[in-house]
């Protein structure tokens, strides 16, 4: 499954990333370099669990956790919980801006390997709330096989 993000990472350079954190007022360290580098490689969204196993003891929980924050603060990764419940990291699409998200697309979780995949071409419908509640943000995780365990079943 090729979505529109996997495409946009494969542009991304650490140039990109420099340019991405000046523009949101972050200081460009290494640190926040590796994380954009890490998640953005990857084919599917990177649990915050698996980040800290890469990263050992080159970047300590707490800075990732403060690394992790600063960034779906700005816009710059959008966060996915998983079927265990577990937050999982994707890079945003160019649109999202500090507190403003859009990443309206639902979310793919596959209940055998438990990856998680932006589906970015497939957005979520539009719903009615009741008046006054305040909506803002709707989450659709569609849950099912992914193509890479289709393949490794037949
Ligand atoms: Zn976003
Ligand atoms: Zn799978
Ligand atoms: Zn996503």
């Amino acid at each position: 499954m090729s979505t529109n993000k996997n495409e946009e990472h494969n542009h991304n350079h650490s140039a990109d990333f420099n340019q991405l954190l000046k523009s949101n007022g972050l200081k460009i360290t290494k640190p926040r370099l590796r994380v954009l580098e890490v998640i953005s490689d990857k084919k599917t969204a990177i649990k915050q669990p698996e980040l800290e196993k890469v990263f050992g003891s080159e970047i300590d929980r707490v800075t990732l956790y403060r690394i992790l924050a600063s960034f779906e603060e700005k816009g710059i990764l959008h966060k996915i919980f998983d079927l265990h419940g577990t937050a999982t990291y994707a890079i945003c699409s160019t649109k999202c801006s500090a507190d403003h998200h859009h990443d309206q697309h639902v979310h793919f979780i596959c209940s055998i390997c438990n990856s998680v995949y932006c589906l970015d071409e497939i957005s979520v419908p539009k719903i009615n709330i009741p008046s006054n509640f305040s909506l803002h943000s709707i989450a659709i995780n569609a849950v099912g096989i992914c193509d890479s365990c289709q393949d490794s079943q037949t």
